[in-house]
């Protein structure tokens, strides 16, 4: 028999914000009431294995602005965000970009990508 553990979470899935407190024992959750299924799926994900979409830039060379806004294509393991920055500050992307080219194929090997999220002209070349 396992000892009890008991998780405090803000939903953010909705506006509504609602705050629980989940308690969780021999792999079973107990959610307060009036915790929507939406809210218990969340919370779940998110005591089990939480994610993130990870959104920053990469150094661009040759292009209208010197930093591409990038992001991955699906939320990646918490733990992998700090792996994913350190791997993302050390490469550099070559305008012009399309956005969603892809900038790393598997980002610190979470099997996500990481895509552009606009699209950027080489310096001197208009946009359309
Ligand atoms: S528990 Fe349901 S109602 Fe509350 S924030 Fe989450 S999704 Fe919205």
């Amino acid at each position: 028999m396992s000892a009890e553990k008991r998780h405090r979470l803000l939903c953010i899935v909705c506006p509504e914000s609602c705050e629980m407190e989940v308690v969780e024992k021999d792999g079973t959750f107990v959610f307060p009431t009036g915790i929507c299924h939406m809210g218990q799926d969340y919370a779940r994900q998110e005591i089990v294995d939480p994610r993130r979409i990870l959104t920053t830039t990469v150094k661009l060379i040759g292009g209208e602005v010197q930093m591409l806004p990038v992001r991955t294509t699906q939320p990646i393991p918490r733990e992998k965000l700090l792996k994913a920055m350190d791997q993302i500050a050390g490469i550099t992307a070559e305008a012009p970009v399309q956005a969603r080219d892809v900038v790393i194929p598997d980002v610190a090997g979470s099997g996500v990508a990481l895509i552009a999220s606009r699209s950027v002209d080489k310096r001197g070349k208009k946009t359309k």
